[in-house]
């Protein structure tokens, strides 16, 4: 009998990117061919995201889309979205399996039970009280340059404007020897880099009986032999002491390129927000990294239009962005999810000047990328190649600066030593 075919369709985050891996990594343990979202499947996994309304909208669009294009497909929501609005998407007659985060490990014992039965299924088990970390095994069903390794799930910091502490429980950390025996699996593949991903990875091991935390893991992930580069993923600023800077400047592998999540540069801000640090302990851990490595490179997430956000608080803000001067930063125009305690706070920012702020900002950015990126024209470089693009090789140095360079030899997958000739070499 010819196997199932099973699509994926995935929302959100690399957190999700992975749990998208590892459900196809049990489909084909299973019997069941993975197939790409052009090709006819019978089944079709989406894996829905809640950051915003608006993800929410995506995750409820693409659904339907899915069962308009095919209306004998078994349809599946599953994920973030499906566990903090169970009964919206329950009304959703397209869906035939509704499943929230916890069910995604058994998801092919589901999918079979309903195509057995043929009746509408519902499993959403309460995340909140989930205390152990749900282990999907070592996925070897990755990409084939870089894999995202989840080490963490959970969040119990509760910013006023995020729901994801409600979509994926407590903080749960998963056992280091299942990373280790994952990563190895995966190097003997050939994959060369993993970057480490959780909800809130400064909080891994907080759970733990032992002292076990990021760092302890990272100096075990660096004895993995074969691999080449870790990376490290969205980094709470108040995880980076000095002894923890220390201590990761032994490690050869960790990539100089640290994603610090800001969200404002003002401190009235930041605590409406929630967030449980000031921009003056922001600078110090900006600095600490800086006096360690004089090639890192800092990316950062900032929110405009926070309620009650003025033009003094914006300033101050982008004030102190031009000091930090991160390479490049993603802004988000401030959008409230319900939910949450920022969706009901007096002082809502007009959708205007959220458009101006971000418009300021994102030229910022593009400033700083741009004057990053001329000082590397004439410097060689380390790259890993991921993919190829007509007659150019495309990959990241060890510090996130995307570069294409034309070759007649391949180099997909290959780390390489590089001259950047011209500012064309560098991808924005
Ligand atoms: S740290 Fe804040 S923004 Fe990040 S997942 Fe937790 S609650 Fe959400």
């Amino acid at each position: 009998m010819e196997s199932k075919k099973v699509s994926f369709y995935t929302l959100g985050c690399k957190v999700n990117q992975y749990e998208t891996n590892a459900m196809a990594q049990k489909f084909i343990d299973n019997g069941y061919k993975v197939v790409h979202q052009d090709e006819q499947a019978d089944i079709a996994i989406v894996n829905t995201c809640t950051v915003t309304n608006m993800s929410d909208r995506k995750s409820r669009q693409l659904l339907r889309h899915i069962k308009h294009l095919n209306k004998d497909i078994v349809l599946v929501a599953v994920g973030c979205y499906v566990q903090v609005a169970k009964e919206e998407v329950e009304k959703i007659p397209e869906i035939d399996l509704v499943l929230g985060n916890n069910e995604k490990t058994n998801i092919v014992k589901y999918v079979e039970t309903y195509i057995e039965n043929k009746n509408k299924l519902n499993q959403i088990t309460d995340v909140m009280h989930q205390k152990q970390f749900i282990d999907f095994g070592a996925i070897t069903y990755t990409e084939k340059t870089r894999a995202v390794i989840k080490v963490q799930d959970g969040c119990d910091r509760f910013c006023s404007y995020c729901i994801i502490p409600y979509a994926r429980g407590r903080v749960r950390s998963r056992e280091p020897q299942s990373i280790i025996k994952e990563i190895n699996q995966i190097v003997q593949k050939g994959i060369k880099e993993v970057v480490i991903t959780g909800i809130h990875i400064a909080s891994y091991g907080k759970d733990f009986k032992n002292e076990y935390k990021l760092i302890d893991l990272l100096e075990d992930l660096n004895k993995i032999e074969n691999l080449q580069r870790i990376r490290l993923g969205s980094l709470e600023p108040t995880l980076i002491t000095a002894e923890f800077v220390q201590r990761l400047s032994k490690l050869e592998k960790i990539c100089h390129h640290f994603h610090l999540s800001l969200q404002s540069g003002c401190d009235e801000t930041l605590k409406r927000m929630n967030r449980k640090y000031t921009t003056s302990e922001f600078k110090k851990v900006v600095q600490l990294l800086r006096e360690q490595y004089n090639d890192v490179i800092l990316t950062t997430d900032i929110i405009v239009g926070f309620p009650q956000e003025t033009e003094e608080e914006f300033n101050q803000t982008y004030n102190f962005l031009k000091q930090i001067n991160f390479y490049k930063m993603h802004i988000f125009k401030y959008s409230p999810r319900k939910g949450t305690k920022a969706a009901i706070m007096s002082g809502q920012v007009d959708g205007k000047i959220k458009e101006q702020r971000s418009q300021k900002l994102i030229e910022l950015s593009n400033e700083n990328q741009k004057a990053y990126n001329q000082k590397y024209i004439g410097k060689e470089v380390e790259v890993l190649f991921e993919e190829k693009e007509g007659d150019y090789y495309k990959g990241h140095t060890k510090n996130y600066i995307m570069v294409k360079i034309k070759s007649n030899s391949n180099l997909e997958n290959c780390i390489k030593k590089i001259k950047i000739e011209n500012e064309r070499e560098i991808i924005n």
